[in-house]
């Protein structure tokens, strides 16, 4: 270990982070992205797409940990979102030096007696993080509305999951089934602009997403909750035009390098919460919402109780 360059390394990205922080809008931009909430099978080609100058992202997708609430009684702005520390790309995981948020720290006490208690169990699932994973696209085939244009696909747990097996080769925790390296799809899962040969690759696998729809019951409620099927074509595809243009041509070299700027990709959803914005979102709805159920017996013997447990 050399405490020196450990030290120098943590600076350097500490001051990429805080360069990197923005004023981000509090809910997603709705133009350029979808979910499949529809009953039906579409394609998609995962873009691969160079980050704007200025910012990092070494993940062709964006694998955020969100922690979220929405307030209808608020003043001023209802719906807050902070990023996670342990969000992919700000070294959580799959990474190196994964490190739970202050808002972890302060859920994971609320995870442990959340059997036995309601509130505390509510608790747990207000705040805990969740997964908001988003990735460019090319619609190949779909709804009528998204076919045969780029677009962001905004995804979760499952998707996610999924991407790191079949992409990369990552199982998860509860994915006890090994791989087959026959399974592992990796670059050719996207379309990306190879710089040594100065050309859009455009041969790859499409991915293929089975949407059907199921009651699920949330607080005694039949609610339509989409189920995915998610697999990679067999076949490998070409894709030679997007909108008319030409991707082996110069202009469609211009084309395909404009579309991250064009949909907002890194600019919307590539997005670091301070530790500052954390700790107020703490402050402002957790830390309020226990003094809220301070008469609750549960909640105090939780306060008290600042045993680790793991998610
Ligand atoms: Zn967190």
């Amino acid at each position: 270990m050399n405490p020196k360059s450990i030290f120098n390394d943590i600076q350097k990205k500490l001051k990429e982070n805080a360069a990197n922080a923005t004023n981000a809008p509090s809910a997603p931009r709705a133009e350029n992205i979808f979910k499949p909430t529809k009953a039906g099978t579409m394609t998609v080609r995962l873009l691969w797409l160079t980050p704007p100058e200025g910012m990092k992202r070494d993940f062709p997708m964006i694998n955020a940990y969100v922690h979220r609430f929405y307030d209808p009684n608020a003043v001023g702005r209802k719906y807050n979102k902070v990023t996670c520390t342990t969000s992919q790309y700000m070294d959580g995981e799959n990474a190196t030096g994964f490190r739970n948020c202050c808002i972890c720290e302060a859920v994971s006490k609320f995870y442990k007696d959340s059997a036995g208690s309601p509130s505390a169990k509510e608790l747990y699932n207000t705040f805990h993080r969740a997964c908001e994973g988003y990735v460019p696209v090319y619609v190949v085939t779909g709804p009528e509305d998204l076919q045969g244009k780029v677009k962001i696909l905004q995804y979760g747990k499952q998707f996610k999951d999924f991407f790191n097996r079949k992409i990369f080769g990552l199982t998860s925790k509860n994915d006890a089934e090994p791989i087959d390296p026959d399974e592992i799809i990796g670059l050719d899962a996207f379309m990306y602009y190879d710089e040594d040969k100065d050309e859009i690759v455009t041969t790859g696998y499409d991915l293929i997403i089975s949407t059907t729809i199921e009651n699920i019951t949330i607080n005694g409620k039949k609610t339509p909750m989409p189920k995915y099927t998610l697999d990679f074509s067999r076949k490998p595809k070409t894709i030679d035009e997007i909108e008319g243009i030409d991707l082996n041509s110069k202009s469609g070299i211009k084309y395909f390098k404009g579309i991250n700027d064009e949909i907002g990709f890194d600019r919307n959803f590539l997005i670091y919460s301070t530790p500052e914005e954390r700790e107020e979102f703490l402050k402002t709805y957790i830390d309020k919402d226990i003094e809220k159920s301070k008469m609750s017996k549960n909640i105090d013997a939780l306060l008290n109780d600042s045993s680790d447990e793991e998610e």
